[in-house]
């Protein structure tokens, strides 16, 4: 595994089946994140009282923070079935004509990186989600026959990481939106302990702590490093992760100890070696790191300006004092250091 690969918040392809094995069951089950939990009970316990399918919803945040585990637990809490696509997935409206014509009253169809859809798929979607209808095409053509069709009532629940790319007529379907944050160190712990249970690994506190910490605030990657965390301790000694099992294998992994990884390191340099510490703007930057400028304000800038790494100012991205210092660096306006005039 690369460096790399060990924090994206992405999941990574042979982690699938782990992944769903450690979904929380229920929503009481689900860590953190309370306000969001709390509307969502509301609105669950409101529509199973009213027997009304639950309005649209849309999750937003980074990934790996618990959009689908959401989407699946209204699934079950709600006591319907799920149907999970993405936008990329859906060429055609075809695509989904099966899926809509198939559900029953109530059911969920969970379309992830929603604001990926294309346009002919949004448009086949509104009739749908507004008024329960959809249009099939009989034929090609200009002169193409079409006929409408009602569907059941049915749930959309959408995520995005992209809440700025979702077109605003989808937006404004949405009756619920909820967005998810990065989690606190505590939250990352009680998940790295529950996961640690489900794998049947020994930890102590103090190790617990100090994979949340490296975590990058994202479910995600506390479940992965705890993983790798579990190897070493196996291999290096007798098995139970305490502080300095996970302290050296987490070094051995070049996880730092904000959780920074290898591009958070090289976006933030390239910013002070090469820009001055900036401003400067995000296709630059992504030139500079060899990255996609959507990556990386979609992944790393979120976390990097949340812990005060990075600022975003209209005339581009600065370093701040803090990012000079953990690489360090003196910061060019530090009032520490005396100034040259
Ligand atoms: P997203 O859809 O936002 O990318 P997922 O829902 O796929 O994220 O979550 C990624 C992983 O993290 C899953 O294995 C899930 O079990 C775990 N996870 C996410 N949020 C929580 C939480 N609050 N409590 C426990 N596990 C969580």
């Amino acid at each position: 595994m690369s460096p790399r690969e060990v924090t994206t918040p992405e999941e990574l392809a042979e982690e699938g089946p782990v992944e769903l094995s450690l979904r929380p069951q229920r929503l009481a089950e689900f860590i953190g994140q309370q306000k969001v939990k709390d509307s969502l009970r509301i609105y669950i316990d409101a529509a199973l009282s009213r027997r009304e399918p639950l309005d649209h919803t849309l999750f937003f945040g980074p990934p790996g923070l618990g959009k689908t585990t959401l989407a699946e637990l209204i699934a079950r809490e709600l006591g319907v079935n799920i149907r999970t696509t993405s936008g990329p997935a859906l060429e055609k409206p075809g695509d989904l004509v099966g899926t809509l014509t198939n559900m029953r009253d109530g059911d969920i169809l969970f379309i992830d990186e929603i604001h990926r859809l294309r346009p002919v798929i949004e448009e086949f979607l509104y009739p749908a989600m507004e008024d329960y209808k959809i249009d099939i095409r009989l034929s090609e053509g200009p002169k193409a026959q079409t006929i409408t069709m009602s569907i059941e009532k049915f749930t959309l629940i959408g995520a995005t990481t992209r809440l700025g790319m979702l077109t605003p007529p989808m937006r404004a379907r949405f009756g619920i939106e909820q967005r998810l944050n990065y989690y606190p160190s505590e939250d990352l712990e009680l998940i790295v302990h529950r996961t640690a249970e489900v794998l049947k690994v020994a930890i102590v506190v103090e190790g617990a702590a100090e994979i949340a910490r490296r975590s990058r605030g994202t479910p995600r990657i506390a479940n992965r490093l705890l993983r790798r965390v579990r190897d070493y301790a196996q291999v290096k000694s007798n098995g139970t992760i305490t502080r300095d099992v996970a302290n050296e294998a987490l070094q051995m992994l070049d996880v730092d100890q904000f959780g920074l990884d290898d591009m958070d390191s090289r976006i933030l340099k390239s910013i002070i070696e090469k820009f001055d510490g900036g401003p400067v703007g995000i296709n630059t930057i992504a030139a500079a790191v060899a990255e996609d400028a959507s990556t990386i304000e979609e992944v790393y800038e979120p976390f990097l300006v949340q812990n005060g790494f990075l600022q975003r100012t209209p005339r581009g991205r600065v370093a701040t004092s803090t990012a000079y210092r953990h690489f360090g660096y003196t910061p060019p306006s530090d009032p520490n250091q005396p100034s040259l005039f």
